[in-house]
């Protein structure tokens, strides 16, 4: 088996699912509950909390809140934000290449009377801080753009788009880290919050925070008994979070030389599938080396997918995420790339854990599939 869709969901780190069973053995209490094993659980929630931040370099300025990942993270900081300081301001700024549940939660918003303003992406898919400066007022109250697009790994300058919002002092600067965290540097303390998923860095499915600077408030997105500082209700996996905070730090610490690892595979790919005739790159060239997205010519995506997924190589069409729906990409639209392009995109999308031998497999393997599969 070879797995290329590391973006879409990563197994867990054997060390953390170690971790993760003995957690849930040897802390068995609620966090909210106030005898022994209630507080047992709860140093525990704490210790994780602060051990997250510190990874972060954020212990003093920023706050977490646990919660289900990045489709429950995004929400809260966007519509949270939103509601809680409607009366500063309507007008929020997004990009046109954001994960649904940005792009769906602001979609909402409008609905409810806010003003919201879709950025435009350049050709390689990026965030032109040009577009920002132009759209910032003195109305805007929130700023969220993704550090890493999930379906082609372009990397948006972070640092240049928090200093832009920072000029008005009533926006706050948010976004989407999920394919960013441990694979590209991002300028964690400029950002006033962010949003991850533990399941893809190594982490449980289903878990995730959203870390902000102490001073946000959020209006909460579900009423209940009040935990996470009254902003996510329900009981907290301890053992997840504690889980979390190992995966976090390991996902920091060994950025470097992962990235040479992923680099290595990344590069092997592009020059030995770089086949004019058949394939167009749409991962821009200083891309995350964690995503490799490319358009089929000839060849339809969803065929191509299937056959490779025979031969057990298991790759991403479009986004996980949107394959439900019309099967063609909204990011490559905005990109400017032809229908065509859009609709027959392949992702591959790698882990520390992959090899290089696997990309020399995959290769030989993609070229006999090509040639084995009609022209659309
Ligand atoms: N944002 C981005 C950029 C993503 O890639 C994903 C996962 N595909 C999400 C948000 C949502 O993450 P989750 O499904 O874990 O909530």
């Amino acid at each position: 088996m070879i797995y290329f869709d590391n973006a879409a969901t990563t197994a867990p780190l054997e060390e953390a699912l170690s971790f993760y069973l003995k957690a849930v053995k040897d802390f068995p209490g609620n966090s909210s509950s106030t005898h022994g094993l209630g507080r047992q659980a709860d140093r525990e929630l704490e210790k994780a909390r602060a051990s997250i931040l510190e990874s972060f370099g954020l212990a003093k300025t920023h706050s977490l809140i646990f919660n289900s990942g990045a489709t429950e993270g995004n929400n809260l900081a966007i519509k949270g934000i939103a509601h809680f300081y409607k009366n500063r301001g309507k007008k929020l700024i997004t990009s046109s290449v954001e994960h649904p549940s940005v792009t769906n939660a602001f979609k909402e918003l409008e609905k409810e009377g806010f003003e919201v303003v879709y950025l435009p992406v350049t050709e390689e898919g990026k965030v032109d801080p040009l577009s920002l400066e132009k759209a910032l007022d003195k109305d805007t109250i929130l700023v969220s753009i993704m550090g890493v697009n999930n379906e082609t790994g372009a990397v948006n300058d972070l640092s240049a788009l928090a200093d832009l919002t920072h000029k008005f002092p009533k926006a706050f600067f948010h976004s989407d880290l999920t394919q960013a965290i441990g694979k590209v540097k991002v300028p964690y303390s400029k950002l006033d919050l962010f949003t991850y998923s533990s399941h893809k860095i190594g982490g449980l499915r289903g878990d995730g925070a959203l870390i902000y600077l102490n001073k946000i408030k959020f209006a909460p997105l579900s009423d209940g008994g009040g935990q996470e500082f009254g902003f996510r209700s329900g009981t907290v996996n301890v053992p997840a979070v504690m889980t979390q905070a190992y995966v976090v730090k390991e996902a920091l610490k060994g950025y470097e030389s992962n990235l040479k690892h992923v680099k290595e595979i990344s590069e092997y790919l592009r020059q030995n599938l770089n086949i004019p005739s058949e394939i167009r790159f749409n991962s821009p060239i200083d891309a995350s080396p964690y995503v490799l997205n490319f358009s089929l010519i000839n060849k339809k995506a969803s065929v191509v997918l299937e056959a490779l997924s025979e031969k057990g190589i298991y790759v991403s069409s479009v986004s996980a995420c949107n394959s439900k729906g019309e099967p063609i990409s909204e990011v490559l639209t905005a990109m400017g790339k032809s229908e065509g392009d859009a609709r027959n995109s392949i992702r591959l999308s790698f882990s520390k854990r992959n090899t290089l031998e696997e990309a020399k497999t995959f290769v030989l393997a993609f070229k006999e599939v090509l040639e084995g599969v009609i022209n659309r």
